[in-house]
């Protein structure tokens, strides 16, 4: 590992010229922030419009042979603006008018978003005085679309040698012939990643406008405290549960190097943030939890047959009715003569009646019931491994809300232990969880 941090900039971390200016001083406060990802300006205040969001206007726009010269110049003067109060050197107004002759000549989505970050970077290396390196000269697919590992390190290797310090926009890369492809959204942070690991920086710093992951949605836990220290394994566990801070790809690249993640907050860099660690890594929190998140919207089909442990194959028939209806499930507890199969309801459409007319015919069930409206809760942490009295604080602290419970279960990595309650008492059932761990 090298003695170097690769740094991502969010976009309301580069929203107008103050937010760049703290910007600049984080940078400055640590030599080892060599290499600087940024996403496109983003949201100054709640009603204002992010910058990738009026590019792929502007490119439906000229999709449809309409003229976008109104909504481009939201565009410019954005960028005009901050090439204007952070005195920047390059004429920022021709790379514009390049741009817009290129979406007007039918430049495609990708390339016409990819632009948000092409720009951001030329200012903020110039802000910075680090060298601008294009990421499409590093970054590679493969022609079918998903990253090229092998083909990005080599190219890494060979441009980012001689390179001391450099600013990379985050969000796209190039395909073999040369063409702009992007993440999905949020992707400047899978840009992140793959420069941290590619340079084999010591440590990934996400800085975004929240102090890292708290331990429950504030929206619903007020006094959630904040995540110190949570492994890739719980987080994993606790963002497909809905805590989102991440763009799920972003962890892979690093995961394998195992590199640290640090979630940091712009407007309050004295703040620790959230340190994302490696799995294997010690912990000092043995005994306690680490978060709770969960979902509404699901349905539970729950399927009875007197001496179904020992009927052989009876759980792959079930599975695979699922299968050919193009559903997958989330959860499956069992019992000796029992099964259930938790479903996200997104998932249905109008295949439930097929479903269990299937169920019915094929697996011939003593009994088969559906029970909608179902919450999942997962409470999650590797502390939990091991250790006495942990689901006895969290049924207990259930009891003690009056949250009557659906559903147990305990994945077998013993991190996990998810709850279903109905969905009227998520809310309650959450903020019960929090306080029998506070
Ligand atoms: N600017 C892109 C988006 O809005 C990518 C990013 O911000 O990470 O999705």
């Amino acid at each position: 590992m090298n003695n170097l941090i690769a740094a991502k900039f969010g976009g309301s971390s580069l929203a107008d010229s103050e937010q760049f200016r703290k910007v600049k001083s984080i940078i400055l406060e640590d030599k080892k922030r060599r290499y600087v990802v940024p996403s496109a300006p983003g949201k100054r205040f709640s009603k204002d419009y992010k910058i990738t969001d009026l590019l792929y206007l502007c490119h439906a726009h000229a999709q449809n042979n309409i003229s976008f010269d109104d909504v481009f110049k939201h565009i410019e003067d954005r960028y005009t603006g901050l090439a204007r109060e952070l005195k920047i050197r390059i004429d920022i107004k021709k790379y514009l008018d390049e741009i817009k002759k290129k979406i007007e000549d039918g430049a495609s989505a990708d390339y016409t978003a990819s632009r948000g970050e092409y720009l951001n970077g030329l200012i903020l290396a110039d802000y910075l005085n680090y060298e601008f390196v294009d990421a499409a000269e590093i970054i590679r697919f493969k022609n079918y679309g998903k990253i090229d590992f092998e083909a990005t390190q080599k190219a890494v290797d060979e441009r980012m040698a001689e390179v001391e310090r450099a600013v990379i926009p985050g969000f796209y890369g190039a395909m073999p012939d040369g063409t702009i492809k992007t993440f999905s959204r949020g992707g400047s942070d899978v840009t992140g990643a793959i420069v941290a690991r590619c340079l084999g920086a010591e440590l990934y710093e996400n800085w975004t406008d929240v102090s890292g992951f708290l331990m429950a949605d504030p929206n619903i836990v007020e006094d959630a405290k904040p995540i110190e220290v949570v492994t890739y394994k719980e987080l994993r566990e606790l963002s497909y549960m809905g805590a989102k801070v991440l763009h799920e790809e972003s962890i892979f690249p690093i995961r394998d190097a195992c590199i640290p993640i640090n979630i940091k907050n712009v407007n309050r860099p004295q703040d620790k943030g959230t340190l994302i660690v490696d799995d294997n890594k010690p912990i000092s929190y043995s005994g306690t939890i680490t978060g709770i998140a969960g979902k509404k919207g699901f349905t539970v089909i729950a399927v009875q047959k007197m001496l179904m442990n020992s009927e052989q194959g009876f759980c792959r028939k079930l599975l695979s009715i699922l299968e050919s209806n193009g559903v997958s499930f989330e959860n499956m507890p069992s019992g000796i003569d029992s099964v259930s199969l938790v479903i996200e309801d997104i998932q249905f459409g109008d295949k439930l009646d097929n479903i269990l007319e299937e169920i019915k015919r094929q697996c011939n069930p003593d009994s088969l019931e559906v029970y909608p409206n179902m919450a999942l809760i997962a409470t999650v942490g590797r502390g939990m491994d091991r250790t006495k009295g942990i689901s006895s604080k969290l049924f207990g602290g259930l009891a003690e809300g009056d949250v009557n419970i659906r559903m147990i279960n305990q994945g077998s990595s013993e991190i996990n232990i998810t709850v279903g309650v109905e969905n009227e008492d998520f809310e309650k059932a959450l903020r019960s969880i929090y306080k029998a761990f506070a």
